[in-house]
C-alpha cells in the first residue's frame, strides 16, 4: 500500500500554485515568530478577506447569516475564524484546527544580569528542545512588554538585516572534554541558557560628586558598578522607553533570527523555525480564507499553548472555542444551549500537526510502513499517543474512511502514518480536547524533518498538498 510521490504529477500550473503558495507561506513564517504574531497577521489577512471582528458585531447589535464571515481572538493568541455555511449550525461545524505556539526559549520575570562586563539574560525554555541545539546560532527576541500604565510595547530584535542579533555561547571543544562526555540532554543544562545580549560598558559624564543628591549618587554608585548592564537598560530606556522592572510584565521569546528560506539545490523544500506548527495554521487558514459559499459552516481554529499541554485561557482546553461558537449561533439567532451541544457534538474536525517525516539518518526509530515521507502529501494519524496508545483520540474506522473518500474525490495526496516505532517514544495533539465534545476528530498535518530544532525542514509538495486537501475538507 505504498503511497505516491505527488512531485511526479503536476503540472505547470499546478507547479505556479504550489510556489505562490509557498512563498507567503515563508513570509508567514519568517513574520509570525510567537503565538501573538500568528494571531495578529492572520486577523489582518481574515480581514482583508473580508472577516468581521465578532466583538464588533456583537458591539453594533448585528447578526449573522448564511456567508457572512467572523472571527473571534482572545488574549492576542488564539483565534477561530468561521465562515456561516447554508445549513443550521446545529448540523455541525467542519473545523480546521491546528496551534501557533512553537518551541522556543522565554525571558524570565527577571533576566537581566551582568557576568565580567558581558550582559546576559537568563531564559526558561518552553516546549520540548533538545537544549544543545540552541547555543551558537543567531537569536532575536520577539515579544511584547505590558507596562504599568496599561502601554504595551511590542519587540522585535534581530530580524531587520540592519540589525543587531543575539546568541548563547558554546564552549570551546578544546575545553570541552567534560561536556562532551556527559549525556546529550545533560550537557547543556537548561539554566545555562543564558543569552548574550551586551558588552560595552555606560560611561557616565564627569561631575562634582558633592552636587548631587544622595539617590544620585547611589544610582550612579549602581551605574558604575554594573556599567555593561546599565548600557543595555540605558538603550532599552531610549529605544522602547522601557525600565528593568517592565520586564516582569513582558512575554519576550527568543527565537532563531532570520527568515524562512528554499531548502534544497532544487528549492523544493522549506527551512524555517516554527513549521510545528504553523505549516498546519497556515495552510489551515490559507484554506478557510480561500472558501466560497459552504455548505456547514467551516471554522479555522488556530489555538496556544499546544507545546506545553494545551493549558490556560488561550489554549485549546480553554472554553473560549465553545463561548465564541454560543456567540456566533447567537448571532445568527440559532442560539439554544441544546443547540451548541448539538453543533459541537455532530462536528467534523481535522486536528492537524506537523508529523515525523522519514529521516533516512534516523532510520531506526520509524517502521517503514506506517511513516509519513516527504512528497507524498498530507498525513493522517488515526492515532496518536505514546505507550499503548495513551492518551490518544484515536479516530473511529467509519471517520477514516469519509476523509479516504474526501480526499481522493478531490485528488488530494494523502498518507498514513504513526509518531515512530511502538514504544520508541510519542506524542500528544489537541485533537483529545474537542474529541470531549463527541465530535469526530482526526490526527491530520503535514510531515517535518527535524521537528523542534531552531529550523526545521518540510516538502513545498506536502504544504500544497494539506492546502488542497483543507479545501476539500471544509466543502465535505
Ligand atoms: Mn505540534
Ligand atoms: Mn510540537
Amino acid at each position: 500500500m505504498e503511497r505516491k510521490n505527488s512531485w511526479k504529477t503536476y503540472t505547470e500550473e499546478q507547479r505556479q500554485e504550489m510556489t505562490a503558495l509557498c512563498e507567503e507561506y515563508k513570509d508567514f513564517l519568517s513574520r509570525a515568530k510567537t503565538e501573538r504574531e500568528c494571531v495578529t497577521l492572520s486577523e489582518q489577512m481574515a480581514e482583508a478577506a473580508g472577516y468581521e471582528r465578532l466583538e464588533s458585531v456583537i458591539e453594533k447589535g448585528g447578526s449573522l447569516k448564511a456567508g457572512d464571515k467572523v472571527y473571534a481572538s482572545w488574549m492576542g493568541k488564539t483565534i477561530a475564524l468561521f465562515h456561516i455555511g447554508t445549513e443550521p449550525m446545529e448540523c455541525g461545524l467542519n473545523i480546521l484546527g491546528a496551534h501557533i505556539d512553537s518551541p522556543r526559549l522565554d525571558l524570565k520575570q527577571n533576566p537581566l544580569y551582568e557576568d565580567t562586563d558581558l550582559a546576559l539574560l537568563d531564559t526558561h525554555y518552553y516546549g520540548g528542545i533538545k537544549k544543545y541545539q540552541w547555543t551558537a546560532l543567531p537569536l532575536a527576541l520577539h515579544g511584547v512588554v505590558a507596562k504599568k500604565d496599561g502601554t504595551v510595547v511590542p519587540v522585535v530584535i534581530g530580524e531587520d538585516p540592519a540589525d543587531p542579533v543575539l546568541v548563547i555561547t558554546d564552549l570551546l571543544p578544546h575545553l570541552g572534554y567534560g561536556q562532551m562526555a556527559k549525556k546529550a540532554s545533560e550537557f547543556i543544562a537548561g539554566e545555562d541558557l543564558n543569552l548574550l545580549i551586551g558588552h560595552e560598558p555606560l560611561v557616565l559624564p564627569e561631575v562634582d560628586e558633592d552636587s548631587l543628591s544622595k539617590e544620585e549618587k547611589e544610582e550612579r554608585a549602581k551605574q558604575t558598578k554594573e556599567a555593561v548592564k546599565a548600557n543595555v537598560l540605558k538603550l532599552l530606556k531610549d529605544k522602547y522607553d522601557i525600565e528593568e522592572e517592565d520586564f516582569l510584565s513582558a512575554e519576550i521569546e527568543v527565537v532563531p533570527a532570520g527568515p524562512a528560506r528554499d531548502l534544497g539545490l532544487d528549492r523544493s523544500m522549506i527551512l524555517g523555525y516554527g513549521h510545528d506548527d504553523r505549516i498546519c495554521a497556515y495552510t489551515s487558514l490559507a484554506a478557510q480564507l480561500a472558501l466560497t459559499a459552504p455548505k456547514r459552516t467551516a471554522v479555522c481554529l488556530l489555538v496556544d499553548k499546544e507545546e506545553i499541554g494545551s493549558v490556560g485561557a488561550t489554549g485549546a482546553q480553554s472554553r473560549f472555542f465553545e463561548n465564541a461558537v454560543a456567540e456566533v449561533m447567537n448571532l445568527a439567532g440559532q442560539y439554544s444551549e441544546i443547540g451548541v451541544r448539538r453543533c459541537l457534538s455532530r462536528s467534523h474536525m481535522l486536528s492537524s500537526d506537523v508529523s515525523a517525516a522519514y529521516d533516512p539518518n534516523y532510520a531506526s526509530v520509524n517502521e517503514k510502513k506506517n511513516t509519513a515521507y516527504f512528497g507524498r502529501g498530507l498525513v493522517f494519524n488515526k492515532y496518536t499517543g505514546a505507550r499503548g496508545k495513551s492518551g490518544s483520540n484515536d479516530a473511529s474506522a467509519e471517520y477514516m474512511a469519509l476523509m479516504r473518500r474526501v480526499m481522493d474525490d478531490a485528488c488530494v495526496f494523502w498518507q498514513t502514518a504513526e509518531l515512530g516505532k511502538v514504544d520508541e517514544g510519542g506524542g500528544g495533539t489537541i485533537a483529545y480536547i474537542s474529541a470531549n465534545y463527541g465530535m469526530k476528530v482526526i490526527d491530520s498535518g503535514i510531515a517535518v524533518l527535524s521537528m523542534h530544532a531552531p529550523w526545521e525542514a518540510a516538502s513545498k509538495a506536502d504544504i500544497y498538498e494539506g492546502y488542497k486537501g483543507y479545501i476539500a475538507f471544509q466543502q465535505h
